[in-house]
């Protein structure tokens, strides 16, 4: 099963709830690059997890085991059925703290295979909310597609005004925590901004040069410039439009189409800085 990566063309912070969790209204789109997730039935009782990345627990706090864990709880009373064992390979592609939503989409796949495995005892929805237990973006993922959310990532609505683009993703090989950059993240919310929950864009073409924004940036670039600089170089080698994803680092540069991007990321390659850095080539999935 191939679980894919996220970008967030849109994120605005529209607020913080009681519960400390953040508000926000985000356009994110799913994109071409996956890690793949094997599932194995059989063998000792409980859920197994394999990952030869260094970044990534194999225990039960894998998020991908988390949500074995509740779909076996919520569909079949904690057991899956036959008493067997699952073994779950994460052959892990997308960049570990790099605001791709790579553990998200890994837990949403498990979600969606298990339910397809057993025969679908639980509807779409049901998983969804199950979801946004594990993480805020793990709903989108079970959703499929480009989407607006909202709330803290559980309410989804389709998008289906995007430009085939293609993203040529540049992780700077520095990890960043979610946690930390909402932390440092300055809510000055002023009516006008609330409004922006909105969505301009909506009914509408997406336009890079007036609705690409991501309220998280400033933060995790004034501790990283080189997210300044990866931006400046993107759009130098002809990218449209170039932006942070999520919570950060990796920075994506949109192009009109892959050999553009393609002959960015050997220009890319080819710079001085660039030998922490990890390069994509990956469509917009639309
Ligand atoms: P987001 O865009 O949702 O903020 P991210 O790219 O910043 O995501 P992830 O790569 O999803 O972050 O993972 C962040 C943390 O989750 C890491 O500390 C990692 O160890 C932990 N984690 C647990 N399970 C997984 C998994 N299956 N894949 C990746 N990370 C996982």
């Amino acid at each position: 099963m191939r679980a894919p990566a996220k970008i967030n063309l849109f994120l605005r912070v529209v607020g913080k709830r009681r519960d400390g969790y953040h508000e926000l209204g985000s356009l994110m789109c799913p994109v071409a690059l996956y890690d793949t997730l094997t599932f194995a039935f059989g063998g000792a009782g409980g859920i197994r997890i394999g990952c030869e990345h260094p970044d990534v627990p194999e225990d039960s706090s894998n998020l991908a085991a988390l949500a074995a864990g509740l779909f076996f709880e919520t569909a079949f009373d904690g057991n899956p059925p036959g008493g067997d064992g699952l073994h779950i390979r994460i052959d892990k592609q997308i960049p570990v703290g790099a605001g791709l939503g790579g553990g998200s989409s890994d837990a949403a796949a498990v979600l969606t295979t298990l339910n397809r495995h057993f025969g679908s005892p639980l509807a779409k929805a049901e998983l969804m909310r199950l979801g946004t237990r594990i993480g805020a973006d793990v709903p989108f993922f079970v959703h499929g597609g480009p989407a607006v959310a909202t709330g803290i990532g559980e309410r989804l609505t389709a998008y289906r005004h995007l430009t085939p683009w293609t993203a040529l993703l540049v992780y700077p090989g520095v990890v960043v925590s979610t946690a930390w950059v909402y932390k440092n993240l300055n809510l000055r919310l002023t009516k006008g901004e609330k409004k922006l929950s909105k969505f301009d864009f909506n009914g509408r073409i997406f336009r890079l040069d007036e609705d690409l924004v991501n309220d998280l940036e400033p933060v995790t670039e004034k501790a990283f410039p080189v997210i300044g600089t990866i931006k400046r170089l993107l759009r130098k080698q002809g990218a449209a439009a170039a932006m942070m994803s999520g919570s950060g680092s990796t920075v994506f540069g949109l192009f009109s189409n892959s050999e553009r991007a393609k002959s960015a990321c050997t220009a890319l390659c080819g710079n001085q800085q660039s030998q922490r850095w990890t390069l994509y080539v990956a469509d917009l999935l639309i």
